[in-house]
């Protein structure tokens, strides 16, 4: 079981990671809401557990965002006693669960036991990269970061869903152009760099961190 600890307070984060690894997770920690998010946005946690009051973004924020960009991930909200309406805020933006600070860790380990039980597989048309999170049921392209969407024509899709899914490679014109227009032929390469071109005013539209970086005699790759 993998999860994700977005805690700020860095003696918290290490005696929870602590906590947790002891009885056999995997946990990765990020100290700010907005670099978590991107990790929650990954799909490769098997649950989050989520402070509310965090530097970059809140741990509301936080939850509301992943659950805009169709992550179902199971997340657990940390709250401070004082932080009474953030128990209904943290439920209401996507939180499953919530535990108020201070806590004992039989409780914690308890909860997270029950989160991981509750988990569901993440929707598979959902594809991320960076903050950018694709429908490509929906043909909906939505940024984490701006919380912005933008409707895509198919072949826009077909695109980014190349791309996204070999996001560590760079794909030339001739893999683009086979892939996504079925045949090998050298007069279609202006239309892979068309759509390229659509695709990163999509992009941008979104106000996202994502680029698509042309790679001089080689091809295309994402980069963020
Ligand atoms: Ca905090």
């Amino acid at each position: 079981m993998k999860l994700l600890l977005i805690e700020d307070e860095i003696r918290m984060a290490e005696a929870l990671k602590e906590l947790l690894r002891q009885d056999g997770y995997d946990v990765d920690v990020f100290f700010r809401g907005d670099d978590g998010l991107e990790a929650v946005c990954s799909g490769q946690y098997d649950g989050v557990i989520l402070d509310v009051m965090l530097p970059g973004l809140s741990g509301i924020e936080v939850a509301l965002r992943s659950r805009e960009a169709g992550i179902r991930t199971p997340i657990l909200m940390l709250t401070a006693k004082s932080e009474l309406d953030d128990k209904v805020r943290g439920l209401d933006a996507g939180a499953d669960d919530y535990l108020t600070k201070p806590f004992q860790s039989r409780e914690l380990l308890a909860r997270v036991r029950a989160l991981c039980r509750r988990g569901q597989p993440l929707v598979n048309d959902m594809l991320c990269a960076g903050d950018l999170a694709l429908d490509t049921k929906a043909l909906t392209l939505h940024c984490v970061t701006t919380g912005q969407s933008v409707h895509l024509s198919e072949k826009e899709c077909r695109v980014l869903e190349y791309l996204i899914t070999n996001q560590k490679q760079i794909l030339s014109k001739e893999q683009l152009s086979v892939k996504i227009w079925g045949y090998e032929d050298e007069s279609e390469y202006n239309k892979v760099e068309v759509y390229i071109s659509f695709a990163r005013k999509k992009l941008a539209f979104v106000g996202s961190k994502v680029e698509i970086k042309a790679v001089r005699g080689a091809g295309y790759a994402l980069k963020w």
